[in-house]
């Protein structure tokens, strides 16, 4: 059974790139007659903006997106937030290798070897100290092995999660879960089989995986679209007002124009505004891997 999802994170308002993202998920997991669901991924709570989910589910809808699954806490329908979801997270760690780290950050840039990329490798400076003299953030002991994967748009990737990023945290030394334990519990919860974001995540999919061997659960396909950019290749914000779906919407744009412009950054030949669904053919004819999940 094909189980596809969108999970944004309710930082701000989301953008064109946000919305082409969700728009391809949601035609992937249609196109394979399969279930669409929405989760807010909404732990880092410095980040999130009060309002914003609501503007989310207010956009989504505004576009023609739906989505099948997702309760609250009182049992009405709603999208799963990761927020309510916390004792989930601990049980998941509960089976996995971790050790309590209290390094501050400038200890550990001190102690990197050169940067990978802008991620810093953690070099295992708490694996064996079991007094720590202030609050600790978990690590996962990552296995010192080669991941490899194909993405569906990207191709083989390979990477050896421990000689890149060494041993990652899991809970924030606020005791906040981190996003790789929190995205593939509720991944593996909601028996998600495809995941299709932007291609931003893609770094993040080798921790990823290699979280889902030591948890014994079977790991969805990924799917890593390019992401939109401005005219200079920079890629939008959620910041960046001018091309958030309410400013536009608030200028008189109407969803079914929005959807066409967003199928046409694809390169798809639609010559009228439309639903989402009438990009099924297109989306078929244009993304063939993709679209067969
Ligand atoms: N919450 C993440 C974001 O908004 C997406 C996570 C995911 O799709 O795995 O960027």
């Amino acid at each position: 059974m094909f189980r596809g999802r969108f999970a944004p994170s309710p930082t701000g308002e989301m953008h064109l790139g946000n919305a082409r993202t969700a728009l391809l998920a949601w035609l992937q997991a249609r196109a394979n007659k399969g279930a669409f669901i929405l989760r807010l991924e909404d732990l880092d709570t410095g980040r999130v903006r009060q309002g914003a989910a609501d503007q989310i589910l207010f956009d989504l809808e505004w576009l023609g997106l739906d989505w099948d699954e997702g309760w609250d806490i009182s049992g009405q329908f709603a999208p799963y937030i990761q927020s309510q979801r916390q004792e989930i997270y601990a049980a998941y760690a509960q089976n996995l290798q971790t050790y309590g780290c209290s390094c501050s950050r400038k200890e550990i840039l001190e102690a990197a070897s050169a940067p990978h990329g802008s991620e810093v490798r953690y070099t295992g400076t708490c694996r064996d100290k079991t007094n720590h003299a202030r609050a600790t953030a978990l690590r996962f002991k990552v296995p010192d092995l080669e991941t490899r994967f194909v993405d569906g748009i990207c191709g083989l990737v390979t990477e050896n999660v421990q000689h890149t990023v060494g041993d990652f945290v899991i809970r924030r030394n606020d005791g906040v879960w981190a996003y790789q334990l929190a995205c593939v519990a509720d991944d593996a919860e909601m028996q998600i089989s495809h995941v299709l974001r932007g291609a931003d995540l893609l770094s993040s999919t080798a921790r990823q995986l290699v979280l889902y061997r030591a948890l014994n659960r079977a790991a969805p396909r990924f799917y890593h679209v390019p992401l939109l950019t401005d005219f200079y290749g920079t890629r939008l914000a959620k910041r960046d007002h001018a091309l958030s779906l309410k400013t536009l919407r608030e200028s008189g744009k109407q969803p079914q124009v929005m959807v066409q412009e967003l199928a046409r950054s694809l390169g798809w030949h639609i010559k009228t505004p439309c639903q989402p669904s009438d990009l099924l053919d297109v989306f078929e004819a244009s993304y063939p891997l993709v679209s067969s999940g």
